[in-house]
């Protein structure tokens, strides 16, 4: 997100460099914890509404700074509570983030880039290619807007439905992407920011092996790998950067992430594929890798989408797949699809924009149109 050259969008600071640019403006540090508190805690983007600051250093911050998360260009909600929100990145760029309640949390699904450049052969985000990294403000701008938004609409509830989980499970890679996503995590678990539990955010990679390594230095956030073969010939077939990290190398990194990090497991995605990854060898040979290492495994149903050569597999398969894991003492789940009829499930985070007809949703106007 560009700023222009005096003015610096406070979203996306991390504390310490809050706390310099607090400085700079002559206030002292602990004011940076005020204002995180603000702009994190209550999602207040007005300056002249944080009322126990005082009012010079309000009217410093008014010229010197602003609170900008991403432009909301479309909202769909799912009969199921899921909703899809789409944000504009630039230009005829857009990307999306997929908010999930359940009756115990609120999951927030967020993207770290505008497309992808790892080419899955199941992801339909890899269609689209690599376009471009978020910004930290544009990372944690996502949780910011969700919270806000729902405060809006859901008045009352507003506390109960603010998010209580996020998942890197958007667009993107997270790790190619580490640069920005590394403050994004400091802020999602600051006391002073969203305050989260780093047992509540989990970054997904598909597994780019030294950045796991240089994780470990800097985050302990839960991780996900999505492994959804239990082979190098096939996982290079459907995961391409296997042919440069194999899964020998890749699972060596995961448990020095929770041997480093004091984690309690690693969850590997597994994306059921009908007759390519689901049969009952190709779970025995999967329990074989994971059994008695610090590991779960998630089951995702295949979420279709135009072009695409696979099939989601049959709910047998995807019984019998579980249950041969958990015969071999691996813990494993089946994700349960949301938000199917707003294309808001797994893979499906597409976000092209085609052209610049005007579309209207109720009464706003917004001047892109997105692919359905
Ligand atoms: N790049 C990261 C995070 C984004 S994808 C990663 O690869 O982990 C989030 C998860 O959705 C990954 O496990 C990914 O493999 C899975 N996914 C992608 N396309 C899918 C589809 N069409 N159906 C189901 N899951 C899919």
């Amino acid at each position: 997100m560009s700023e222009s050259a005096t003015t610096t969008n406070l979203l996306g600071l991390p504390r310490p460099d809050l706390e310099r640019f607090v400085a700079r403006l002559g206030s002292k540090p602990f004011r940076a914890r005020q204002l995180m508190q603000w702009v994190y805690k209550r999602a207040e983007p007005s300056f002249e509404r944080m009322t126990d600051l005082a009012k010079a250093f309000r009217a410093e911050l008014g010229a010197h700074a602003c609170v900008r998360a991403p432009e909301i260009i479309d909202e769909q909600c799912s009969a199921d509570g899921t909703r899809k929100w789409l944000l504009r990145a630039d230009g005829s760029q857009a990307f999306e983030m997929v908010y999930i309640p359940e009756p115990d949390r609120a999951t927030l699904c967020i993207s770290s880039q505008v497309g992808c450049a790892l080419d899955c052969a199941f992801c339909s985000t890899a269609q689209q290619g690599f376009n471009r990294n978020l910004t930290t403000a544009e990372i944690v701008g996502q949780v910011w807007l969700a919270n806000r938004e729902l405060a809006g609409t859901l008045a009352d509830l507003a506390r109960e439905r603010a998010v209580t989980n996020v998942v890197f499970m958007g667009m993107g890679e997270p790790l190619a992407n580490f640069r920005n996503v590394v403050p994004a995590l400091d802020i999602l678990l600051d006391d002073f920011g969203f305050d989260l539990s780093r047992r509540r955010v989990t970054l997904s990679t598909s597994g780019l092996v030294p950045q796991i390594y240089k994780l470990a230095e800097y985050s302990n956030v839960a991780l996900a790998v999505s492994l959804h073969a239990p082979d190098d010939a096939l996982r290079s077939e459907l995961v391409p950067i296997n042919r440069k990290h194999p899964i020998g190398e890749l699972l060596a990194a995961c448990w020095h992430y929770i041997d480093e990090r004091n984690g309690r497991s690693v969850t590997f995605e597994y994306v059921l594929l009908q007759g390519v990854n689901d049969s009952r060898a190709q779970a025995h040979a999967l329990a074989r890798l994971l059994a008695g290492h610090p590991a779960k495994v998630n089951l995702i149903p295949f979420n279709p989408f135009p072009g695409t050569r696979f099939r989601r597999s049959s709910p047998e398969a995807v019984h019998a797949f579980r249950d041969e894991l958990l015969h071999r003492g691996v813990l494993a789940t089946v994700r349960r699809t949301r938000g199917d009829d707003i294309d808001a499930a797994c893979g499906q985070l597409a976000g092209r924009v085609i052209d610049r007809t005007v579309v209207r949703l109720g009464s706003r106007t917004f001047g892109l149109a997105v692919q359905a």
